[in-house]
């Protein structure tokens, strides 16, 4: 039988007798290289390695570079962009989505491949987007109706993503 709390949330005489226990499975390709990719990712690689090139970082001395692919072939880069205001700065992948949704509005986005360099030194790891970054994606994702693939690349290591909620699994879409 169902009882009722003084908060309303329904349980039964059992004692989770409702839960069961889940886990999610996180699916992406690991590389030692780009040279082990399509030739589609390597240049989108490329592309990324080159536009870390255009960071704004005088504070943090970390260079970011995103080169976004859209679904007409279209690259856009993106770079971040730092500010004295330490809020007022943008992150590499945000500046190239969101230059992507200005100048290309209604081209689906179909990959982003994002590098990261210290002090001009590039990571070993692949370098993995903060929170606000993937939360960008998963609505970019969601405007172009079809998977964003997300390339994260280090020296030694490459991870492709082939599609955003792998990177932030329980997207807030409810909106
Ligand atoms: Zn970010």
């Amino acid at each position: 039988m169902l009882t009722c709390n003084p908060v309303g949330i329904l349980s039964s005489g059992t004692k989770h007798s409702h839960m069961s226990n889940k886990q999610l499975v996180i699916d992406y390709d690991d590389y030692n290289s780009a040279s082990e990719m399509s030739p589609e990712d390597q240049e989108l690689v490329k592309e990324a390695l080159e536009a870390r090139h255009s960071s704004y970082s005088p504070y943090s001395h970390f260079q970011v570079g995103a080169a976004l692919r859209l679904e007409d072939g279209t690259i856009v880069r993106g770079a971040n962009q730092e500010n004295n205001a330490y809020p007022s700065g943008l992150c590499a992948e945000r500046t190239a989505l969101f230059a992507a949704g200005v100048s290309h509005p209604g081209v689906p986005c179909d990959t982003i491949a994002v590098v990261a360099a210290n002090n001009g030194v590039l990571l070993d790891k692949p370098a993995t987007p903060c929170g606000s970054c993937r939360q960008v994606m998963a609505e970019y994702q969601r405007k172009s109706g079809k998977p964003l693939k997300v390339i994260l690349v280090g020296q030694k290591r490459i991870h492709k993503f082939w599609k955003v909620d792998d990177l932030l699994p329980f997207i807030f879409d409810s909106i």
